[in-house]
């Protein structure tokens, strides 16, 4: 087998513009870049996998970069980029928060900090995780983050802003990182599919961004899953099948089920889903989500508010239209309501039942 490198790893950003959708933070660090004003602390917040570590490398490597270009990104051709991209450089110094969090580990951090760089303007150092050092290490680190030496450069990353103290919180420049859009997503799996020559469908892609909840790399790592499971052809049905997502097709067609008032046939195809081994939970929050995506369709500018793309947008806008407004609220308020009593109910299947029953009597009364 040839030599397998993940996904997330060989298609990590190494530049400020390849970095997926944080483009106010990229434009805000080159806009200091460019300008000469490095704050000496940075703290980047916000879930994981969207890209925080990324980009504290990019800021490291740009920053000691001796060609910058005119749109102040690294040259990745002098000595120092080269360094950087081969994992050879000592301007950078990384420790794992999680794993090293002692008073002693800051110790050696703190000491390492007063030695100037040989290469290079700065020394940076990322600290991963940041929230999760001890109290006393916490304590050891704020007289370093007091007076820094002019070289040094620290860059904290956390997912838990909340836990830092304000002491270091004020004494850093804050970035708060966003989730990334489903959209944002399953556009970079394009790229990379592309790249990797695997022939991809939109819609199974959706999926994947969708499962991966704005994380990039928990995306790609996805994406290689189904890769190594099917091949160079990814299909809307082999991911689905692989993730084991059941398949919006059941609930458009339940919709259109709901609006003729086919109980016996609404019934039937709920029975289906759970002959495939699928969780009534899981399907009565699917169905919920489905309602508020087809109420976000009604309304040209909500619309937008929709994480699908392509083809199933099509479909969705062709299916809110076909429904009034009053009835996808009421279906929508049904099913929620099913949502909240299904873990306290004694009967789960038929709570369900009952709730797709009511829906699909909705229109029935008008009539
Ligand atoms: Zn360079």
């Amino acid at each position: 087998m040839e030599n397998f490198v993940v996904s997330a790893r060989k298609y990590r950003p190494d530049t400020f513009q390849t970095v997926v959708a944080q483009a106010s933070i990229t434009n805000t660090l080159k806009n200091a870049i460019k300008g000469g004003q490095l704050a000496h602390a940075y703290l980047f917040c916000g879930p994981r996998g969207v890209g925080k570590t990324t980009c504290a490398r990019i800021f490291a490597k740009t920053i000691n970069c001796t060609n910058l270009s005119a749109e102040t990104e690294a040259c990745n051709e002098c000595d120092s980029c080269k360094a950087f991209n081969t994992n050879r450089s000592f301007n950078i110094h990384e420790l794992d928060a999680a794993s090293n969090n002692s008073v002693d580990d800051i110790r050696n951090l703190t000491d390492q900090v007063r030695i100037p760089p040989q290469m290079g303007k700065y020394s940076v150092y990322i600290i991963d995780e940041v929230h999760m050092l001890s109290s006393q290490a916490f304590n050891a680190f704020l007289k370093t983050l007091e007076e820094p030496p002019n070289h040094a450069i620290f860059i904290l990353a956390t997912t838990e802003k909340h836990k830092i103290i304000p002491t270091i919180l004020s004494r850093c420049q804050i970035f708060d990182f966003n989730r990334i859009g489903v959209s944002d997503i399953s556009k970079h799996l394009e790229y990379v599919a592309q790249r990797e020559s695997v022939d991809a469908e939109i819609e199974g892609l959706n999926v994947i961004a969708q499962k991966a909840d704005g994380a990039m790399r928990d995306a790609l790592s996805i994406f290689d899953q189904v890769v190594s499971f099917s091949g160079k052809k990814i299909t809307y049905q082999d991911v689905i099948s692989n993730l084991n997502v059941l398949d919006y097709d059941y609930y458009f067609k339940l919709v259109d089920q709901f609006q003729k008032n086919e109980v016996p046939d609404v019934l039937m195809t709920f029975n289906e889903i759970l002959n495939h081994g699928f969780d009534g939970h899981h399907f009565i929050t699917g169905l919920s989500n489905h309602l508020r995506d087809l109420l976000v369709c009604k309304n040209a500018e909500t619309t937008q508010l929709l994480e699908v793309g392509g083809e199933t947008k099509e479909r969705y806008r062709q299916q809110a239209q076909s429904a009034e407004s009053g009835f996808l609220l009421q279906a929508l308020q049904i099913s929620n309501e099913c949502d909240m009593q299904y873990k306290a109910s004694m009967n789960k299947r038929l709570l369900i039942e009952l709730s797709l029953i009511r829906i699909a009597q909705l229109t029935l009364k008008k009539k």
